[in-house]
């Protein structure tokens, strides 16, 4: 049997190390985006191996009620790395869990029901997270979901200004936007909302579950344009590929937080895998070399294609390739005559999500094959 919802990619994976994937007939390929996002410490890091192992031995579940060393330790880790006093931590178990989570805080702590969402943005695929998707497609036929919610052009401050009012609950945004085509705010557009929200009491809720863990050259995206959110999410990579989803929030927020649970909210396995990749991440200047790789690849990229496609754009290690003619067909010849697997980003962007310990060389390759199937 196989799979009704994914469509099939015909390459058996068997084991990953750093930025390589091995497939069940030897053939190694690198990893630009098979992992989405997930592994920023690398395929199968020593550390977080040794610390899911460890962990296994002694206990595999517990529920979040009783305090575990693993969790306890995971909240303080989160905590330190949370932008400003964004230091209360509610986890779960995806990316759409946590803005799900986000969107049911701001609701009660404000009182009202109003969401804003901005065009081409994606915050997962749950009833409520979905709302506040852009694509219709992945909507429509779901619908009704939870009413209230309000699209605005993203990067439009004028039209967020005019949206935002004493009735908005929370505004929710990526500070980068991923599936939606590798789209940047700029500062002064971030530091707007914040300023919009912050007059209305609303909360801004920051998607970081693609751009955070240090993938734009910061630990969060958000810290390079100086805004701090009310709520900010994250997942993908924070376990190293193990489910995990957090939702950190301010005071006002925990203080207003109604009643909300999970069965396998914080188990002992999974953070302790969060808690090792948090500390590589550290370790080993992830961040930094993110931002620096992230550099290095986009120039390649615009020297040796910029010609060949219509725009390189991006930060660190979240790239965006605007091609001219349909992504698929490239992202099949790429894996398949080149061993480079990337994602789409719609219909005509590639996007490059590799994991942060890429090296020069491994760019190179990268580039060396976009260069062949593009030209
Ligand atoms: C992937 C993603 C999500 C959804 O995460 P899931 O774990 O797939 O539910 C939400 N927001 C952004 C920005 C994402 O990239």
């Amino acid at each position: 049997m196989s799979s009704f919802v994914f469509s099939e990619k015909p390459i058996p994976m068997e084991s990953g190390e750093g930025a390589i994937l091995t497939a069940r007939d030897g053939t190694e390929y690198l990893d630009f985006g098979a992992s989405y996002a997930c592994t920023p410490v690398g395929h199968c890091h020593p550390d977080v191996v040794d610390a899911i192992t460890e962990q296994a031995k002694d206990l595999l579940y517990v529920q979040a009620s009783y305090p575990q060393a693993a969790r306890t330790a995971l909240y303080d880790q989160l905590a330190d790395v949370a932008p400003s006093d964004v230091d209360n931590v509610w986890l779960c178990n995806s990316g759409t869990e946590a803005n799900e989570a986000a969107l049911k805080f701001a609701r009660s702590a404000t009182d009202r029901t109003k969401i804003i969402a901005t065009t081409r943005g994606f915050h997962g695929r749950t009833m409520g997270a979905l709302a506040t998707t852009w694509k219709d497609e992945y909507k429509e036929p779901y619908e009704p979901l939870i009413g209230d919610v309000e699209f605005v052009p993203y990067g439009d401050a004028e039209a967020m200004a005019e949206a935002v009012d004493d009735e908005t609950a929370a505004v929710i945004l990526e500070p980068l936007q991923g599936e939606g085509g590798i789209n940047p705010a700029s500062t002064e557009y971030l530091q707007a909302v914040r300023v919009h929200t912050a007059q209305h009491g609303a909360a801004l809720v920051m998607d970081e579950i693609q751009t955070g863990l240090g993938r734009t050259g910061t630990m969060w995206a958000c810290e390079q344009h100086d805004v701090v959110p009310d709520v900010l999410t994250s997942a993908k990579g924070l376990a190293s590929g193990l489910p995990l989803g957090a939702t950190l929030v301010r005071d006002w927020v925990a203080d207003g937080a109604a009643s909300h649970g999970s069965t396998f909210s914080g188990t002992p396995v999974v953070c302790a895998a969060a808690g090792a990749t948090l500390d590589v991440l550290e370790h080993e200047n992830l961040p930094d070399h993110a931002a620096e790789m992230g550099q290095y690849l986009r120039e390649q990229l615009t020297e040796r294609v910029g010609d060949d496609v219509r725009d390189v754009r991006g930060e660190g290690l979240m790239v965006g390739i605007e091609v001219k003619r349909g992504a698929n067909r490239l992202l099949r010849d790429l894996a398949l005559n080149h061993q480079v697997l990337a994602l789409p980003a719609g219909r005509t962007v590639l996007r490059l999500l590799p994991p942060l310990v890429v090296d020069e060389q491994e760019c190179d390759a990268v580039v060396d094959a976009i260069e062949a199937v593009v030209s």
